[in-house]
């Protein structure tokens, strides 16, 4: 570790002397793979290394999460309940230690960090009420029999997170999986692991059975993919890019195992000519330069309508050239640099392609970014249209293509003109037309006049290639339940079915 505020911090959660190591069963345990270097954003120095897991750790994951989950299920719902309060209050207790640790070694604003570790509280607390609330139902079917349906764990699931959100992206997970019986394994990005191993030392603090959360550090392609393979799992969740999904769902497949994507976008935030100005250029810049937009909603794709067209963009970029861009670390900063050097060089790419593509930079480039070594990226706004490379294909970085459009029907067909279907928004006062221009997204989260407001309370998820599956609200815990229907005869002298008949 190189770094001694992040060691200080991290030695109230995890013991030192086995550095970054997985957390299995209440122990941790130190991989024998190949070497991990993560480095820090700001400046490209060297943070900490770790040696990645390795599969000889699949059989105690195995006893880990039958023993946990048995003996979670075995709890009464209010108990368990309880636990899951307590995690909501073990997180907020440590909120501002988990988000400095969040800004040194994920490369986050602290600002930002501070947000996100609270809504990992929530999601807790939220899910804690649930626990007793998941009860089945009665079916009506004819009188001859009672028909009933029960929701019981799946079991073990696996996680699989990526480095944009860390701790926010695995409570988003663990929360509802756990509020409905199941046992976790969760491997985060091998980049950003360090703040849900802190989770899951939290969420055993808070008297959860040992190894009823598990946190697997490690690569993807080595100890992720063995996962999938081996593990004892009823179900993969993943977060992260469109490629690597692909590849989780399929491999899982070859186990019979269902699995939840939550991908990539490329979301249209559509501003009309009577959008409240202000309003819609201050939502406009959080909806793409926020966490230097590295957020899976991102509106990546800014539609404004052409007789606002040329204003709307000079005034962003005058207003985006005031940004406090910088170390993550600094309580000031608005937005960080890019979180590391791979995503850096993909961003710095599709600059690249833009300009071969003839898109062009609005405004001058003049927000100071950092004089370091570090992965800072302007914040940019391309003008150009639909068809360009740099708009349909995920930057993941401060980059927005603005592109007009004539009406309200063009706004739609632009804005559907993709293979994403992640978020969206429109700002316009028009309450009528705000409302049909919702109706005709194919988007699965959708603001009128916002941006980026989410609720652990409301379902989240992709259409097209953003996805399937839902995270938060109560279908995440319908995604992370098993459902039985159970028949009961009552009739007196029930018919014997040969086939699927109706007996009435
Ligand atoms: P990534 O796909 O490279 O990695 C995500 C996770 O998958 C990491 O933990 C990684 O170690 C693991 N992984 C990689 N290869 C694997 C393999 N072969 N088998 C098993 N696991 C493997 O994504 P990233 O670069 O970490 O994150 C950025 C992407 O995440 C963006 O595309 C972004 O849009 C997406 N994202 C989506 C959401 C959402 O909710 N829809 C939220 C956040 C981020």
């Amino acid at each position: 570790m190189n770094n001694e505020r992040l060691q200080q911090l991290l030695a109230n959660y995890l013991p030192a002397e086995y550095g970054v190591a997985s957390l299995v069963g209440g122990q941790f345990i130190r991989g024998n793979g190949e070497i991990i270097r993560v480095r820090k954003a700001h400046d490209g120095s060297e943070l900490y290394s770790y040696r990645d897991a390795d599969e000889t750790l699949i059989p105690q994951l195995a006893d880990a999460t039958k023993n946990a989950g048995t003996a979670w299920w075995a709890l009464t719902a209010q108990a368990r309940g309880r636990i899951m309060y307590q995690i909501g209050a073990e997180v907020r207790k440590e909120a501002t230690n988990i988000a400095e640790i969040e800004a040194i070694a994920s490369n986050k604003p602290v600002r930002d960090a501070i947000g996100e570790v609270q809504k990992v509280a929530e999601m807790f607390e939220y899910y804690a009420g649930w626990t007793d609330k998941l009860h089945g139902e009665v079916i009506p079917v004819p009188t001859t029999h009672l028909n009933y349906v029960t929701y019981e764990p799946l079991g073990t699931v696996l996680q699989i997170t990526p480095w944009n959100a860390p701790v926010f992206t695995a409570g988003w997970q663990i929360a509802p999986a756990i509020a409905a019986g199941n046992a976790v394994i969760l491997k985060p990005s091998e980049l950003t692991c360090l703040t849900s191993l802190v989770l899951g030392v939290l969420i055993e603090r808070a008297g959860a059975p040992k190894g009823l959360v598990n946190i697997v550090a490690g690569y993807g392609h080595t100890i992720g993919q063995s996962l999938i393979a081996n593990a004892p799992i009823r179900k993969v969740v993943f977060v992260g890019s469109p490629a690597t999904g692909r590849h989780i769902a399929v491999a899982a497949a070859q186990r019979c195992i269902p699995a939840v994507l939550e991908l990539g976008g490329k979301s249209a935030n559509i501003i009309f000519d009577d959008a409240d100005w202000d309003k819609a250029l201050r939502g406009a810049q959080g909806a793409i330069f926020g966490g230097a937009g590295q957020s899976c909603v991102s509106g990546s794709r800014l539609l404004i309508q052409e007789n606002i067209y040329h204003k709307f963009v000079a005034d962003m970029a005058t207003a985006s050239a005031k940004f406090k861009v910088g170390n993550p670390e600094d309580s000031e900063t608005q937005i960080g640099p890019i979180n590391n050097e791979k995503q850096y060089k993909h961003v710095c790419n599709m600059l690249n392609k833009a300009k071969n593509e003839g898109a062009v930079v609005a405004g001058e480039l003049t927000v100071p970014v950092p004089d370091s070594e570090g992965f800072y990226i302007n914040p940019t706004i391309l003008t150009g249209h639909n068809d360009m490379y740099v708009a349909q294909e995920e930057i993941f970085g401060p980059v927005v293509v603005a592109i007009p459009f004539k009406d309200e029907a063009d706004a739609i067909r632009i804005a559907n003109e993709s293979r994403f279907g992640l978020a969206g928004a429109v700002w316009t006062k028009d309450v009528g037309r705000a409302h049909r221009v919702a109706k005709q997204i194919k988007a699965g989260t959708f603001w009128i006049n916002g941006y980026k407001t989410i609720n652990v309370s409301s379902p989240f998820g992709g259409y097209g290639e953003s996805g399937y599956g839902r995270s938060s609200g109560l279908e995440a815990l319908r995604e992370y339940s098993e459902v039985k229907s159970v028949w009961v005869e009552t009739a007196e002298n029930p018919l014997v079915n040969f086939g699927y008949g109706a007996q009435e």
